[in-house]
């Protein structure tokens, strides 16, 4: 007596391997970036196909479960392989798609292979662990850049690798006819085997598409708080995290401070040299100032051509001496004729004004306005 009954196994796994492939094909036509969805659906809708194939046995055709059946199976692992290869961002590689299958094809034509069933179960045990070890590579290759939380996939999918491992060596295999008795020595490894599928592709389909949802949300977040243009922080960004650098400051008693930075004459720039030049200037000016400033500074951009930064545990002077880099390194660049690419500077630290956000952006402000009356290229400092 076995605990599970094989032709309810067959039939189950059958049903919910064809609806979770349907429905992870239907993830993917709605976020149609996401081709490593195409790849987990093919890979559940070929294990339903391959389930009901070499569930056919003794029905005298044993070619289609044997030959057709396995070569299915294979390619499903080949797409469960894919997907996460995808998913870490590399091409599929259709030569390595082929190769289980086209193995077990040849195998299939020596003699002896066909008949013996611990030498099918074996090797197809071991090319299925083979894909499984292939997968654990993609995830271990992209650790560091698959932006989303790999662990419970990795995990799935070196179990079920560590099943077919373990499968090689101690499973003889059974008749299928014998299975669908439910009798006989082999019978709860083969019921096991069916279960075990069925809890891995549940699992990875359920962990892929929340990775998927993971990676999508943290790229829109990441969108939402950076400039396109200049790649760094806009508006929304700096507001964010200004507020809570100047906190930080406040709480533990330093002073900060504020440079708000506007380019000069950018309107006569953009019509002198095209706004495509104009672009370039922005980009340009992003970079410098990124490369003065200290990773803990907040830096974005406000406006159109305008710029601010918050600089923790800087006192006005400190504050001077880095804002007057910025202008001088800006006003050095050799991307156009000396003399048309200048920044002005108001600068406000919180000794003066405080740690709020609102009243240190509208005195720099005045700053600025000031640094601008008297001739731009400048740096003013507010009292
Ligand atoms: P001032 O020295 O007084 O600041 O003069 P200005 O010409 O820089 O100031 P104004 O505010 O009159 O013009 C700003 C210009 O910046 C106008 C706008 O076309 C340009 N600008 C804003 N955003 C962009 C952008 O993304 N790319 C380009 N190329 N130009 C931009
Ligand atoms: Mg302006
Ligand atoms: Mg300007």
């Amino acid at each position: 007596m076995t605990l599970l009954h094989i032709p309810t196994l067959l039939l189950v796994s059958v049903f919910i391997f064809c609806l979770m492939g349907l429905l992870s094909l239907h993830a993917w036509l709605r976020e149609t970036r996401e081709r490593c969805l195409a790849y987990l659906g093919s890979m559940m809708l070929l294990a339903s196909l391959g389930i009901l194939l070499v569930s056919l046995r003794g029905l005298g055709v044993d070619f289609v479960p044997l030959v057709v059946g396995n070569v299915v199976l294979l390619l499903s692992a080949a797409m469960n392989w894919t997907a996460m290869r995808v998913f870490a961002g590399r091409p599929p590689s259709v030569p390595g798609m082929l190769a289980g299958a086209a193995t077990w094809l040849a195998l299939c034509l020596l003699p002896g292979f066909f008949e013996s069933l611990p030498l099918r179960v074996a090797a197809y045990s071991a090319l299925a662990a083979g894909y499984g070890g292939l997968t654990l590579l993609e995830f271990w290759r992209s650790r560091h850049s698959l932006e989303a939380s790999y662990l419970p996939a990795l995990t799935l999918t070196a179990l079920n690798t560590l099943f077919y491992c373990v499968r090689i060596f101690t499973d003889t295999g059974i008749g299928l006819e014998q299975a669908n008795a439910g009798s006989g020595e082999g019978v709860p490894f083969f019921s096991f085997m069916l279960f075990e599928s069925m809890l891995y592709i549940v699992g990875i389909g359920y962990v892929t598409l929340a990775m998927v949802k993971e990676r999508a949300e943290r790229q829109l977040k990441a969108a939402a708080y950076s400039d396109p243009l200049t790649g760094i922080g806009n508006r929304r960004s700096f507001m964010l995290k200004s507020e809570k650098l100047l906190a930080d400051c406040k709480r533990r008693k330093t002073a900060a401070a504020l440079l708000l930075c506007d380019l000069d004459h950018f309107k006569h720039l953009n019509d002198t040299f095209g706004h495509a030049v104009g672009d370039q200037a922005l980009i340009a000016f992003g970079r410098v100032t990124t490369q003065i400033l200290r990773p803990v500074d907040v830096f974005g951009r406000i406006g159109g051509e305008e710029f601010a930064c918050v600089l923790g545990d800087s006192d006005a002077a400190s504050a001077l001496a880095v804002a007057e880099r910025i202008r001088t390194a800006f006003a050095g660049l050799t991307l156009l004729e000396p003399g048309f690419l200048s920044v002005s500077i108001g600068l406000v630290a919180t000794e003066e004004s405080g740690y709020e956000l609102s009243r240190l952006l509208s005195v720099a402000d005045e700053a600025l306005y000031e640094a601008k009356g008297k001739g731009r290229n400048r740096v003013e400092v507010a009292c």
